[in-house]
C-alpha cells in the first residue's frame, strides 16, 4: 500500500508541475526583449540557455524533496485575514508558524525573495554561471506565481469536483492556442523599489483570479457531457483523463484573455526582477562576460518580429522549435 501511495504522490507531482515547458520557455524569451540595453546584450548572448533551462526547477523536484514547496503557496490555509496577517519575510514567518507548516502549504513568495537575493550576489561577483543559474530559477518561480492554482488549497479543483483544472489552465489551453496569443506587450523592465512588496502583490493578484477560473469551468461544463468534456491520453506511461481540446478552447474563450495576460505579466515581472537585481548589485559591466559579440542585426530583427507578434510565424520562438517534452 505504501508503495502505491508513493507512486500516486509522484504522479500527482508530475501532473501538477507548473506552466508547461512551452510556456516557461516562451516567457523567458519574451522577458529578454524587455530588458534595457545595458543588460540586454548579456542576456541575449545567453538566450538559448535561459530559455531551454526555464523548466529546470520542475525537473529538480524528482531528485530534491525540498524543491516542491518552492513552487506554490496555499493562501486559504492562512485564513481570510492572510493578506494582513501573513508575514512577508521568511524570518518573520518562521517565528509565527512551524517550518513544517510553511513547507506543507508552500513557500513560493519567500523563495522568490531568497533567489532574488542570490541573483544580486551573483551580479556583484560577476560570476557568469551563477547569474544565469539564479536568473533562470528566479524566472521560473516568478512565472509559477502567476498561475492562480499555485496559490490555492484547491490546486487541482479537487475540492470542488473540478479535477484536472490545473493542467487545463496552465498546459492544455496555452499549448492549444499559443499561436493565437499576443506575445507582445509594451511594458519594459522597470526598477522595483521593494522586491518583497512586489512579490506579494503578484501573489495576491494571481490569487484574485481564482473565483473566475473555477466559475467559468462550471459554466462551460453545461455545454458538455462526460464523453465530450474529457479525453484520455497516454502521459507519463499511463492512460489519464484530461479535459478535451474542445472544452479547452471554449474555456479559453470564456476566460477572455486572462491566461494570455498572465503569460505577458510573467514576462514583464521577470524582466523587472532581473533588471532590479542588476541595479541593486551596482550595475556591474557585463560586457566582459559576453562570449560572442552580440549580433546587433539579429537582435534588432527579432525585436521587430516580437513587436509585430510574429515570432512564432517566423520560427523565432525557441520554445516552439523544440520538442515540448524533452
Ligand atoms: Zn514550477
Amino acid at each position: 500500500m505504501a508503495k502505491y501511495k508513493w507512486i500516486l504522490l509522484v504522479a500527482v507531482a508530475l501532473i501538477l508541475s507548473s506552466w508547461g515547458y512551452l510556456v516557461h520557455r516562451t516567457i523567458h524569451q519574451l522577458a529578454i526583449y524587455k530588458l534595457p540595453s545595458g543588460l540586454q546584450a548579456f542576456f541575449y548572448d545567453n538566450k538559448e540557455k535561459l530559455v531551454m533551462d526555464a523548466p529546470r526547477p520542475d525537473q529538480r523536484r524528482f531528485t530534491d524533496k525540498t524543491e516542491g514547496s518552492k513552487h506554490f503557496i496555499d493562501m486559504e490555509y492562512f485564513g481570510d485575514s492572510a493578506k494582513y496577517a501573513l508575514p512577508q519575510t521568511w524570518d518573520e514567518a518562521i517565528k509565527k508558524y512551524p517550518a513544517d507548516t510553511l513547507h506543507k502549504y508552500g513557500t513560493s513568495p519567500y523563495n522568490i525573495i531568497e533567489v532574488y537575493n542570490k541573483l544580486v550576489q551573483a551580479f556583484k561577483n560577476k560570476n557568469k554561471d551563477s547569474i544565469l543559474f539564479y536568473a533562470t530559477d528566479l524566472g521560473h518561480y516568478i512565472a509559477d506565481a502567476h498561475v492562480p492554482l499555485h496559490t490555492s488549497l484547491n490546486y487541482d479543483g479537487q475540492l470542488t469536483n473540478q479535477h484536472g483544472v490545473h493542467d487545463l489552465w496552465e498546459t492544455t489551453v496555452p499549448e492549444l492556442v499559443l499561436n493565437e496569443y499576443n506575445l507582445y506587450s509594451k511594458k519594459k523592465a522597470k526598477y522595483i523599489s521593494s522586491i518583497t512588496q512586489a512579490t506579494w502583490d503578484i501573489i495576491w493578484h494571481t490569487h484574485s483570479l481564482l473565483p473566475e477560473m473555477f466559475a467559468q469551468e462550471i459554466a462551460i461544463s453545461k455545454n458538455f457531457n462526460d464523453s465530450t468534456k474529457y479525453e484520455w491520453k497516454m502521459r507519463w506511461g499511463k492512460n489519464r483523463r484530461f479535459y478535451s481540446s474542445e472544452f479547452a478552447r471554449q474555456y479559453n474563450k470564456a476566460l477572455g484573455n486572462s491566461i494570455n495576460k498572465q503569460l505577458l505579466l510573467s514576462a514583464e515581472n521577470i524582466a523587472s526582477f532581473w533588471y532590479t537585481a542588476w541595479v541593486d548589485a551596482g550595475k556591474p559591466d557585463l560586457n566582459t562576460l559576453i562570449d560572442t559579440p552580440v549580433d546587433g542585426k539579429q537582435l534588432k530583427s527579432e525585436l521587430k518580429l516580437y513587436k509585430k507578434n510574429k515570432l512564432i510565424e517566423k520560427g523565432q520562438l525557441i520554445a516552439k522549435e523544440v520538442k515540448t517534452d524533452d
